[in-house]
């Protein structure tokens, strides 16, 4: 197999389309209008006035003088998503899809979310282009993201509750593509990350890949080579694909996805299918998926709700099996102590999703001599957790 995307969205084998009958239309419109887009310079010139002017792109990359020090060996790099306006690197592909919302001719926009932070963002898209929002939410989430929910509520956004199975972002997921398949007439669905059905994942890519294209040229230009390791965390996959995909030619740049280790590695307690799941249909597409002996998708869990999920994007499972990219895991505790490591030695206060990167990064860096580079993206802020990470903390007394 090689690293290659045929025309009808597969990475190698990996992806597809496996939906109902009644969602192929719309998906075969989308890949059509997003494929229009992507090839009209002027779609190019307004993305990237967006990306400018409401997430505030370029965002910076950042040397890490003290860490590196205390590690004593690569020079440790962030790649600074968590400067991104709302906070993380969502907001380049909601303003994307919404850019692309608008160009279909569509009034309305849904989205799933779990911890909320993709909803956040969906619901700033569409405040910024006067599109109607509904989001996805399960309750059980609803309860322990309440600010996010607001958030969403201030923005114009309506929070629609999903109260079936574990009540979290599976199956929210469910719910938004079910409204889709009877309203896609008006709206489009705003995936979160590089999974579902054709051509999301390719397509949410593709409006992630500015992380990337920005970080090679600014490596370039800052120490005049290209990182020896590229390490992000691993959700659905996005913010890895973002940073990954622009340089994955680049023959001699390591990369490594880490996944949530949780709080152990038997099934139910991580959310790890890269590391041990095994191929299986979610979502819409084929795989790597956490499934228990009957073939059903798995409970999961991590500290941090943005990794907590039993799928992955595709491409990644076509990385994995090429051996073009490294899959690990962290457990929750490596994330917190890494997370406190970043905060008193750089002063940045990390999410628990990029706090698992920066942890992997922390193992690598004193293994390699220092003139080599390892690159973190830095994937989102760590505002959001803070009552999170002050009850960890409380317990770990
Ligand atoms: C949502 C989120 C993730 C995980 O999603 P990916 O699609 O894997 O990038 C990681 N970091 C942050 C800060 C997030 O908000």
């Amino acid at each position: 197999m090689s690293n290659e995307i045929s025309d009808k969205g597969y990475f190698g084998i990996f992806g597809g389309q496996f939906v109902p009958e009644t969602l192929m239309s719309a998906l075969q419109q989308l890949d059509r209008e997003f494929t229009a887009a992507w090839n009209d310079p002027e779609f190019h010139a307004e993305f990237e006035r967006c990306l400018r002017e409401i997430a505030g792109r370029p965002s910076e990359l950042y040397f890490c003088k003290r860490l590196t020090e205390e590690c004593g060996g690569a020079k440790i790099y962030l790649k600074r998503e968590d400067m991104n306006h709302t906070g993380a690197h969502k907001i380049n592909n909601t303003l994307g899809q919404a850019l692309l919302t608008k160009r279909m001719g569509k009034t309305r926009v849904i989205a799933e979310t779990g911890a909320g932070q993709h909803g956040v963002a969906t619901a700033t898209a569409a405040a910024v282009f006067g599109l109607e929002c509904e989001v996805f939410m399960g309750t059980e989430d609803i309860r322990r993201q309440a600010l996010n929910v607001f958030r969403m509520k201030l923005l114009g956004a309506k929070v629609v509750p999903v109260e079936s199975g574990q009540r979290t972002l599976k199956d929210a997921t469910n719910e938004a593509m079910r409204n889709w398949m009877s309203t896609s007439e008006n709206t489009h669905y705003i995936l979160g990350s590089v999974c579902g059905p054709h051509p999301f994942p390719l397509m949410v890519r593709e409006f992630q890949t500015c992380i990337g294209i920005e970080a090679r040229q600014q490596m370039l230009d800052v120490a005049g080579k290209l990182p020896n390791v590229v390490v992000a965390c691993v959700g659905g996959g996005s913010n890895a694909a973002g940073i990954f995909a622009p340089m994955i030619d680049d023959k001699d740049v390591q990369m490594v996805g880490v996944e949530a280790g949780g709080r152990s590695m038997n099934l139910g307690d991580h959310a790890a299918p890269l590391t041990v799941g095994s191929h299986g249909v979610l979502h819409g597409s084929l795989s790597y998926v956490l499934q228990d002996g009957d073939g059903q998708t798995a409970e999961v869990h991590s500290v941090s709700a943005g990794l907590d999920y039993p799928g992955v994007g595709p491409e990644h499972a076509m990385w994995k099996e090429t051996n073009r990219v490294r899959y690990t895991s962290c457990s929750d505790e490596e994330a917190m102590d890494a997370l406190i490591k970043l905060s008193r030695t750089e002063g940045i206060i990390p999410a628990l999703e990029s706090s698992h990167a920066v942890s992997e990064a922390l193992k690598i860096a004193p293994t390699l001599p220092k003139d080599q580079i390892v690159l973190i993206n830095l994937s989102g802020r760590g505002d959001k957790d803070c009552n999170e990470i002050q009850e960890i903390l409380a317990r770990r007394k």
